[in-house]
């Protein structure tokens, strides 16, 4: 199943999407969820980020060819960092490159929603906390990472999160192929079963930090190949099973 987030009509709605399609779902009055019967084309909406997370958790060097790539020894346990929910952008959004930088990279990452209130989980449970998968760019003002020695402003202006275009709900997250192409040029091209944690790692791991809510996510780390954008570029992250996220990088 393919969930999506878009504005129609003046309100956030949340849909299935089959085919070109988009079928609304609505609460129904016992806390669950159901089709609403009401449909409209996907060329009609605007389409937001997928979710509107209260966390983004982002993972640091969880590639193994991103980490021979610097010459870094993958870290015993997850480096955590995290990026703002004000910076989420969606599928076909524009990328603002900021005044205050003057490298700006790309970085493709599968990323994982949270579908039910975890706190302190095992591994072997994740599964059954996941809603679905969908595609991010963690976008990063790398002169700023280096000159700051912490992360948080290279890593959190508006538009610098990606997110989108759908959730899949029906994937296996563990072999995926990952790539990302700049201006259609192959720029990282790498498998997800390179990560050094996977996703029920990783969500066992940050569940044991703070209580993950339905709607947050966890950004898994991006694969070798990091590279700089510009005005005028179009980035593409391009993961096996998923809908390709589109964005285009612009002047303030
Ligand atoms: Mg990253």
């Amino acid at each position: 199943m393919k969930l999506a987030r878009y504005m129609q009509g003046g309100h956030i709605r949340f849909g299935v999407l089959e085919g070109d399609v988009l079928n609304e779902l609505v609460r129904t009055p016992f806390n669950g969820i159901e089709m609403q019967g009401r449909t409209c084309a996907l060329d009609e909406v605007e389409l937001l980020p997928p979710v509107f997370s209260q966390k983004i958790v982002a993972v640091g060097l969880n590639y193994r060819d991103h980490a021979r790539e610097f010459g870094l020894d993958l870290p015993d346990e997850p480096v955590l960092f995290m990026k703002p929910p004000s910076a989420l952008l969606a599928h076909g959004g524009e990328i603002v490159y900021p005044d205050m930088s003057e490298r700006v990279d790309y970085e493709a990452e599968l990323v994982l929603v949270c579908g039910r209130e975890c706190r302190d989980i095992e591994p072997r449970e994740a599964g059954s906390y996941f809603l679905g998968y969908t595609c991010g760019n963690d976008v990063t003002a790398r002169d700023l990472q280096i000159k700051d020695g912490q992360w948080t402003r290279a890593k959190s202006f508006d538009t610098f999160c990606p997110l989108g275009p759908f959730i899949e709900t029906e994937i296996d997250p563990g072999d995926l192929a990952i790539e990302l192409r700049l201006n259609g040029e192959v720029r990282q091209s790498s498998r997800t079963s390179n990560m050094a944690f996977g996703p029920a790692e990783l969500l066992s791991f940050v569940s044991r930090i703070m209580t993950f809510y339905p709607g947050d996510v966890i950004m898994t780390g991006t694969p070798s190949g990091v590279g700089e954008v510009h005005p005028g570029d179009t980035v593409e992250v391009i993961i096996e099973g998923l809908e390709t996220l589109r964005n285009t990088i612009v002047t303030p």
